[in-house]
């Protein structure tokens, strides 16, 4: 009998699930196919902000895997990976179980990057993971809702940490006694949404200036304690919770596997998506590099990138030759400010309206949709 290949998925992020809702369409005989997820229900971080601010449920805004991965004929397997042993084809997980692979796929996204900043991962509450930091938040919900009262530091000052800030804001203003909960924000950047527009910037800064948020630009963090985070400057903030809502940064286990990375440990493919180390490897996401064509970490690149991740991964179980992707030059940000309100950020341009936060709510309640079964 013909040996079945195995294809191993790490991760159900926005690349995979569109991987796993073709193969659902033409399940695929040749190969048996497993996906690996610490969780069943995957989120969608473009509407995170909105579930902070009370808009959505947690079933909005999370994809259940599970039913996804059936309706493909895929494995579905709660676990952890933890390390890649690419010589060997296989994946080491959390629980002490290990996964052999002949086509590995990754799409496990990124962390909150805490490099240069010590005491993070002990004392500060990462956005990413997603699961950790969502439990964290209603911790934090509860003990304001009880009367506590907390001061809540964002560090970062790009799209994730304005929106997130915002919707605690609003979320926190309508639940809990005037004063209970003081938010800021550190950035080290001169001023917060650096990669967007000027007037993105200051209608931003009015949004958070409106609401008492304090914003510190040039606010190097370095490190985090218990209640207090000191900056290079020698200055410090007291904080109850020092949310790090920096940028993407790579997975420890990912930079440690032996797979070519590229400066900041992503692992760095071609245009096929494929390793450039190991040709039975592909990555997509937030943890891929494409080395020819860097692109900011994003949701809207990995989800461009499943159809071409689908397709390839298909071609490369076959024996048959792959395909190259270029992706878009630019994308379109679309920021919420808490209050069904959002600013829209294109290529320079800029707009605001509550009619920036219902076309957002469609385009982000059409994509949920295409993966409920
Ligand atoms: C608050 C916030 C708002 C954002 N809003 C937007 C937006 O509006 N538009 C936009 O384009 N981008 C947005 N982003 C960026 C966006 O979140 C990422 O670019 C996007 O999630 C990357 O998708 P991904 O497929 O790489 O991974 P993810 O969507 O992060 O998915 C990774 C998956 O892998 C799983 N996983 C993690 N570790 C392991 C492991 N060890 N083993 C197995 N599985 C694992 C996770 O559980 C998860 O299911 C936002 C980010 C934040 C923080």
């Amino acid at each position: 009998m013909a040996h079945l290949q195995r294809l191993l998925l790490l991760g159900g992020g926005h690349s995979h699930v569109e991987v796993i809702r073709r193969f659902g369409e033409r399940p695929l005989r040749e190969a048996a196919i497993t996906l690996l997820s610490p969780e069943r229900h995957t989120p969608y971080s473009g509407m995170l902000p909105g579930y902070i601010a009370g808009h959505y449920s947690y079933h909005d805004c999370h994809i259940d895997l599970e039913p996804l991965c059936s309706a493909a004929g895929i494995v579905f397997r709660r676990a952890e990976a933890r390390g890649i042993q690419p010589e060997a084809g296989r994946v080491a997980c959390s629980d002490g179980s290990l996964a052999d692979y002949d086509v590995l796929s990754i799409d496990v996204g990124s962390t909150s990057d805490v490099h240069d900043m010590s005491g993070a991962l002990e004392h500060g509450i990462r956005v990413k993971p997603v699961a950790a930091f969502l439990s964290a938040w209603e911790g934090i919900h509860a003990a304001l809702r009880q009367g506590r009262q907390l001061s809540l530091v964002f560090v970062g000052g790009g799209a994730g940490a304005v929106e997130l800030a915002a919707a605690m804001h609003h979320r926190l203003a309508k639940e809990t006694s005037a004063g209970s909960a003081r938010i800021a924000m550190l950035t080290d950047t001169a001023s917060i949404l650096p990669a967007h527009p000027a007037r993105v910037q200051r209608i931003f800064e009015r949004v958070l200036s409106g609401r008492g948020i304090k914003v510190h630009c040039n606010a190097k963090v370095v490190r985090v304690s218990p209640g207090r985070i000191e900056c290079a400057d020698g200055s410090s903030v007291d904080a109850d919770h020092a949310i790090i809502a920096t940028g993407a940064g790579a997975p420890a286990w990912v930079t440690a596997s032996g797979l070519k990375a590229d400066a900041r440990g992503f692992i760095a493919v071609n245009a096929y998506l494929q390793s450039l180390s190991h040709p039975n490897v592909f990555a997509a996401g937030d943890v891929a590099t494409m080395m020819d064509y860097p692109r900011p970490k994003m949701g809207v690149y990995a989800v461009r990138q499943g159809p071409i991740l689908h397709r390839n991964l298909l071609h490369a179980l076959r024996g048959e030759s792959l395909r190259s992707y270029v992706p878009q030059r630019t994308a379109l940000a679309l920021i919420s400010t808490g209050d069904k309100h959002a600013v829209a950020s294109w290529n320079g341009i800029a707009f605001e309206g509550d009619w920036v936060w219902r076309w957002k709510n469609r385009i982000d309640c059409r994509f949920m949709a295409t993966y409920r079964r």
